[in-house]
């Protein structure tokens, strides 16, 4: 398997050279050059697999250049049920109503639960892979890596419980001081691993990101202290994630036959974009419905043809915070698939269009026309009001309580479904990280899962910084691993 540019560039690398690569030469993201074909009677031998081992069907169809005992294993290591609470890894809830509700049945609605990790967040799904891979191919190489990030919360600490104590690797990670949730704070900076150094930047998260791209600009900053990224433009996150829309399809199905639909709270299109994939793998997926909050990037594409993306001041800071985002930056994928992986016209919108008039439009285009007929998308958006509504609704109904994330790919699915195809919503976080809007919504916290009780009064380790490009790269300068 080779990988392609969303740019044209004529490089064809292999996983493992992208794998800590970011961006592609050009400025493009990587795809591979075709999409392997699932067909019957695989899916059918999939179905009766262990969550573990599917992932490493799928990632051998990705993945050439590591022996595939040595995957198999790094799967294995990656999807326990002590990792990740269940042995289904990724448990299908079927949302019925209480007994005595007196509620008629929906049609039929599932969350799948992808945020039972180490950080109760769907990037656990991905990243505990991927500090596996890195540990795997570092020392395979005999190389270490820094790793410099920005988080408002999430990927952050994803990150970091996914490469604390790995050998080779150490990790920067730069977050808004005093702006993540009090929950997601003490996730991070509870933690004491040598190789993990939390800073806190007099900031917002605009501020962090600009400093993350003012140290990699410095090439030779960047080459000296071996700087790397984790961020959600990479291959190898992004085919960890098309294994659970496999795995949520077979739960949920018992025939190939059938068809499903997904709905996934989306920012910056990474999570929904390996639904893009599964389903050009062939898998029967109805419709893939893309939620958003009120940073509604996506949702006005699918509408209009027109991709528009915002200012850092026309950001809104919602309360399904890891969906707010001014661009997307997974998008350009689909794009390249919707016009045909015509590398000069993506270069042109992206590269060109998007830097000259923040936004491009082709709702004159005949591929956009087609796009949710072809590729299945569907869109819909969700306000704060919208998200109270919903994780009410949802406890009054089901007695299920969702975090805000998934409540806006709720209250987005049910405006898309569609008789006899089961709707599977993405649950992308437990509610106990956003604790403060469930309080708002339903008057009282969500439960903690016991393993994080009392994890707020844990001792702390995290440096406070001003947003200064200098005082980072000095900090970083003394504490890298080379
Ligand atoms: C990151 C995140 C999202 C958005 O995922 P994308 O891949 O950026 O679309 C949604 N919900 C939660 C809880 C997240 O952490």
């Amino acid at each position: 398997m080779r990988y392609c540019s969303t740019r044209g560039h004529p490089a064809r690398p292999r996983f493992c050279d992208i794998l800590l690569a970011g961006l592609a030469p050009d400025g493009g993201l990587y795809l591979p050059e075709t999409y392997p074909q699932v067909d019957d009677a695989t899916l059918t031998r999939w179905r009766s697999l262990p969550y573990a081992d599917l992932a490493f069907e799928v990632l051998s169809l990705y993945v050439d250049d590591i022996p595939a005992a040595d995957l198999l294993a790094i799967c294995r290591k990656t999807y326990t049920s002590e990792v990740f609470g269940t042995a289904q890894i990724v448990p299908l809830r079927r949302l019925h109503p209480l007994a005595d509700s007196g509620q008629e049945p929906q049609a039929l609605m599932y969350l799948e639960g992808l945020s039972n990790g180490p950080t109760l967040a769907f990037k656990d799904m991905a990243m505990q892979l991927l500090g596996n891979l890195f540990e795997y191919e570092l020392a395979r190489r005999g190389e270490t890596l820094n790793i410099l990030g920005a988080t408002s919360g999430d990927t952050g600490s994803a990150a970091e419980y996914a490469m604390r104590g790995k050998r080779g690797l150490t990790v920067f990670m730069t977050s808004p001081h005093g702006r993540m949730s009090p929950f997601q704070q003490a996730q991070m900076f509870s933690l004491m691993d040598a190789n993990i150094h939390n800073i806190a930047i007099e900031g917002v998260f605009d501020d962090c990101q600009d400093m993350v791209k003012a140290v990699s600009a410095d090439a030779d900053f960047k080459r000296r202290n071996r700087i790397g990224t984790v961020n959600s433009i990479n291959w190898a996150r992004l085919v960890a994630q098309v294994v659970y829309y496999f795995a949520g399809y077979i739960q949920a199905t018992s025939s190939n036959e059938e068809q499903v639909s997904f709905a996934v709270p989306s920012g910056n299109f990474g999570n929904v974009c390996a639904g893009h994939v599964a389903r050009m793998m062939g898998l029967p997926i109805h419709q893939l419905v893309v939620a958003t909050n009120e940073n509604d990037v996506l949702d006005e594409f699918f509408r209009s043809g027109v991709y528009r993306v915002r200012s850092a001041a026309d950001t809104r800071e919602t309360s399904s915070p890891s969906m707010d985002i001014s661009k997307a930056s997974n998008f350009e994928r689909f794009v390249f698939d919707l016009l045909g992986r015509d590398g000069p016209r993506v270069a042109q919108l992206f590269a060109s269009d998007l830097a000259r008039h923040g936004c491009f439009d082709l709702s004159a285009d005949a591929a956009f026309a087609g796009a949710a007929r072809r590729f299945g998308f569907v869109s819909g958006s969700s306000t704060h009001a919208d998200r109270l509504a919903t994780i009410r609704d949802t406890d009054a109904r089901f007695g299920v309580v969702v975090d805000t994330h998934t409540a806006d790919g709720i209250k987005v699915a049910r405006e898309h479904l569609t008789p006899g195809v089961p709707m599977l919503v993405l649950e992308t976080a437990l509610p106990i990280k956003f604790a403060q809007t469930i309080v708002e919504a339903l008057g009282h916290s969500p439960p903690c899962p016991a393993r994080f009780a009392g994890i707020e009064d844990l001792p702390r380790r995290v440096l406070v910084m001003p947003a200064d490009v200098n005082a980072i790269k000095a900090y970083i300068e003394r504490h890298s691993n080379v």
